[in-house]
């Protein structure tokens, strides 16, 4: 990575010279290499991977923008995205993160973030969930972007990656009763972080909600509050004041099952191993719902 480059970069995008005094290599990302820059006053967060996963840090960068001009939740501003060399860059506000902090005030403002409403269901744009290419093509039926666009994807993915045809049918099954689950319940496109579990919230040193590593969509806020669930992290707290600010439908409790089968093949697609028989699992778990 030509760093001389990044700050002539970052310097002429906030208008003002920028050196960097310090360059810290941070632990913790699933995907990318992550550094903290401090110089000229300023600190910025820096995510760096291939060139060819610029794709991904465009997304990344519009969905933290999406959110940040959502003017709810904290999410770092981000400042750049681009390449230099054979290297694909985010840049973006450093926020210093701990562990605890107002977890109801996570919940209040995840469900004003929700209130940011599109006329339909998907994105300006695909994304990836992980590593995995997210497609967000704009539909007016839920149901539909669900049955093709997540349940639809993720088969076709864990079917070339040799899941096996009884598993693949189970999910065909699962996208054809996908309207089973909202007879009576009718979502509206929100803001969604997209890939909300425990290691993408934190707080900041005010003890403050942050939010961060979004997949961003307009889709069913349950989906969010799903992912939330999945691998725990989030406390009463949290749930309470969102159900405040917002109350869930009494159905969440049978479709957040739904939304986590998405993660959980996700997941197969990803690390292979147990979670594609947990997604079959699920799947017939919520076929068994069905008329
Ligand atoms: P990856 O895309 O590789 O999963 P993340 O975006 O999750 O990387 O970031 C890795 C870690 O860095 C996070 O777990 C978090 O602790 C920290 N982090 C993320 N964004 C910021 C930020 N803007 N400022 C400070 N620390 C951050």
């Amino acid at each position: 990575m030509d760093w001389t480059e990044l700050e002539t970069m970052i310097s002429a995008q906030v208008g003002d010279k920028f050196v960097v005094d310090d360059r810290r290599a941070l632990g913790g990302g699933c995907i990318n290499q992550a550094y903290h820059l401090t110089g000229s006053g300023q600190e910025y967060f820096v995510k760096i991977n291939q060139a060819s996963m610029i794709d991904m840090f465009e997304a990344e960068y519009e969905g933290l923008d999406a959110m940040y001009q959502s003017h709810s939740i904290r999410v770092p501003r981000p400042l750049l995205t681009g390449t230099i060399g054979s290297s694909a860059f985010v840049v973006m506000e450093y926020i210093p993160l701990q562990g605890s902090g107002d977890a109801r005030a996570m919940g209040t403002l995840l469900a004003q973030m929700h209130g940011t409403l599109a006329e339909q269901f998907g994105w300006h744009r695909d994304n990836t969930i992980g590593a995995t290419p997210q497609v967000n093509d704009w539909s007016a039926s839920w149901v539909e972007f669900w049955r093709q666009q997540r349940i639809g994807q993720q088969t076709k993915l864990a079917a070339a990656k040799g899941i096996g045809r009884k598993a693949v049918h189970v999910f065909e099954q699962l996208a054809a009763h996908v309207d089973d689950f909202f007879s009576d319940y009718s979502p509206q496109p929100s803001l969604l972080h997209g890939d909300l579990w425990g290691g993408n919230a934190s707080y900041d040193a005010k003890g403050e909600p942050v939010i961060f590593d979004p997949a961003c969509y307009y889709g069913d806020r349950e989906a969010d509050l799903a992912m939330t669930e999945l691998f725990s992290g989030f406390n009463s707290g949290f749930y309470a004041a969102y159900n405040e600010a917002w109350p869930l439908d009494a159905g969440y409790k049978t479709r957040k099952l739904l939304y986590n089968q998405y993660h959980i093949l996700n997941h197969y697609n990803l690390f292979g191993g147990g979670y594609g028989s947990q997604a079959v699992h699920m799947a017939e778990q919520l076929l068994s719902t069905c008329r």
